[in-house]
């Protein structure tokens, strides 16, 4: 198994950091975690690309996490020669995004049908709205993989969830945007990978913006990530989605908070850093 950070950047755009996007490569599937800003370039940096993605799944409905889902969508469909539903995979209210977001995309589907003969009809979408239990798709079963999800504390945004992947004895967990909580302890316990987005509290508490110190109370800190990490027993703790991103070298002053919390491997990887996800039994 293979977690390919796409994107490690948040809603501040970054010339370095794509939005939050996460690929995780599980029995020869490609598994889309988020569509942030970029994702299919970065997608494509990766050797995947939108007709190649098995499943697509939404943490969260923040405008961050789904700002290019309608380019998945729309790219999906006009490079596949045959209808290719896309299915995705989200919290309750995935369903009326998609419908919104299809509707917003209505002319160019109608340009698009009016200029190919061989297009029929406009891009499908299989929406499966999960917040806690195992995600039941004939494709992950077919592969041999299991797709958990559980809730998630992102509060005031709600319902946001997470979800963890296991295949051939290995797991990795893709958190998205929450506190620590019940759920995403349920999820972590004994991971081989968790990806973790995360703010620095005592950076931010030096920016006099009101509005940017409102992130503090609804995203983990370094230092929740690796006390999470920590008493779930994990392998590997990747920081994600940093706020305020640190500046280029600037990653293992990051890592260095965590690994006082947290005694495993910790990285703070930029775009397009691959970890590989070994057995748990591994350590
Ligand atoms: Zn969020
Ligand atoms: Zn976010």
């Amino acid at each position: 198994m293979l977690v390919t950070l796409l994107g490690t950047g948040s809603p501040l755009p970054d010339p370095e950091r794509a939005g939050p996007a996460t690929l995780v490569r599980a029995g020869g599937l490609d598994l889309l975690f988020d569509c942030g800003r970029g994702v299919l370039m970065r997608l494509a940096a990766a050797g995947s690309g939108p007709t190649a993605l098995a499943t697509v799944f939404l943490t969260h409905l923040h405008s961050d996490h789904t700002s290019d889902l309608n380019d998945v969508i729309t790219t999906r469909w006009v490079m596949s020669m045959a209808p290719s539903p896309l299915t995705l995979v989200g919290p309750p209210g995935t369903q009326a995004v998609v419908d919104r977001t299809l509707e917003m995309l209505s002319d160019d589907i109608g340009y698009r049908i009016a200029h190919h003969d061989d297009l029929t009809e406009g891009p499908q979408v299989h929406v499966i709205e999960v917040l806690d239990g195992p995600v039941e798709l004939p494709a992950l079963a077919a592969a041999g993989v299991a797709v958990t999800a559980a809730p998630t504390d992102h509060r005031p945004v709600t319902p946001t969830v997470g979800y963890r992947i296991e295949h051939d004895g290995r797991s990795a967990v893709i958190a998205g945007d929450t506190v620590p909580c019940e759920g995403l302890d349920r999820l972590v316990a004994g991971a081989g990978v968790y990806v973790q987005t995360v703010i620095r509290e005592d950076v931010i508490a030096q920016i006099p913006l009101a509005r940017l110190q409102d992130v503090c109370d609804y995203h983990s800190t370094v230092t929740q990530a690796a006390q999470t990490a920590a008493r779930a027993g994990i392998g590997t703790l990747v920081l994600t989605h940093m706020v305020p991103a640190p500046p280029p070298g600037g990653a293992q002053e990051w890592i260095d908070v965590a690994t006082a919390h947290f005694g495993g491997t910790v990285l703070a990887p930029d775009d397009l850093t691959a970890v590989e996800v070994r057995p748990a039994t591994a350590g």
